[in-house]
């Protein structure tokens, strides 16, 4: 047993002076992450700042179509909000293949950005892991690494980014808000998840003590025409093997516009900006599309266990894009 202190938060001013005041805080809202990785006696934290009272939770139209999850809208919430089926049917879909029901309806969306990777080895608490303790090397780079990422990883950290619903919201230009003692600030969801390069300890840019407020999604059209599949060893409660979250706008048999980015295979929520690029103007057939993931996986690093994620990957943005095209 270690000592953990908590304390509740009437409001985001109260909630940052809390965590300010107390080395070693992590904001509680579902719990559904931290709480296991205190339990696991991985996680630092000392001390809990409950937000789960804070006015977080409400889901607001945006001007130009888009929408403004609040922090703690639960995930089977945002999943079921028409708006959020018929405007982005992939981030409904990522949401409700995500965990179990029980754990959507606990998981909060901020949560769900702040969750950390499935390593076993970060997990046990005594592998030599440099997410847990840096500088003590990496298990996972001669160990069993069949579910670890081929894309974005170093030869630090090759730990897979586990979140459903971020591939989507990476896919659609979502954008995190922020609140810190100093005031707000808006990070592009690509940034919000760094690289692990030599420093993979550092998942995020956020500053300690700062506080996810909301996550906006922009208006866009050809968001209607999504969807997001999901490939993993059994069919709930489980993590990708390889994800696909697909958008695509189709005129005259040419792709006019594209979306797409990988889960299951990036050490981040994976936006695939190389495969969209040869995807506009190319005939919107499945010669182009595999094409496309071709030229994204090219850039794949396998280890021991993982190679057959590249075919995988590239057969699920095909069928991904096919079914839109269809
Ligand atoms: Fe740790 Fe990353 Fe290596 Fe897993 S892959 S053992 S999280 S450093």
């Amino acid at each position: 047993m270690r000592p953990l202190t908590y304390q509740r938060a009437a409001s985001v001013e109260d909630a940052l002076s809390l965590a300010a005041g107390s080395p070693g805080s992590a904001f509680l809202a579902g719990g559904t992450t931290e709480v296991d990785l205190i339990r696991a006696g991985v996680s630092p934290t000392e001390h809990l700042v409950d937000i789960n009272g804070l006015p977080l939770a409400a889901v607001e139209e945006l001007p130009e179509g888009g929408l403004r999850f609040g922090a703690l809208a639960r995930m089977s919430d945002v999943a079921r909000l028409a708006a959020v089926v018929e405007r982005y049917p992939a981030i409904s879909r990522a949401l409700l293949l995500g965990a179990s029901p029980q754990l959507r309806n606990m998981a909060s969306m901020g949560g769900n950005l702040r969750q950390r990777t499935r390593c076993a080895y970060l997990r046990d608490g005594i592998s030599p892991c440099n997410k847990r303790e840096p500088g003590s090397g990496c298990s996972a780079l001669e160990g069993f690494n069949r579910g670890h990422a081929i894309l974005g990883t170093s030869e630090h950290c090759i730990a897979t980014h586990p979140s459903d619903v971020a591939v989507a919201l990476a896919a659609f230009d979502a954008v995190v808000h922020t609140v810190r003692p100093d005031g707000e600030r808006a990070i592009a969801l690509d940034d919000f998840f760094r690289l692990p390069g030599d420093t993979p300890h550092l998942e995020h840019p956020l500053d300690p003590g700062e506080l996810i407020v909301a996550i906006e999604v922009p208006g866009l059209p050809l968001a209607r025409r999504s969807t997001y599949l999901k490939l993993r060893d059994r069919r709930s409660y489980e993590f990708a093997l390889v994800a696909v979250a697909a958008a695509l706008e189709v005129e005259g048999g040419v792709v006019t516009g594209a979306r797409l980015a990988f889960g299951g295979v990036g050490t981040k929520p994976w936006r695939a900006r190389r495969a969209e690029a040869l995807l506009v103007g190319a005939p919107a057939e499945a010669a182009s599309f595999r094409r496309a993931a071709d030229a994204e996986l090219a850039a794949a690093v396998v280890r021991r266990h993982n190679a057959f994620k590249i075919e995988l990957a590239a057969r699920a943005a095909v069928r991904a894009l096919s079914e839109l095209a269809a």
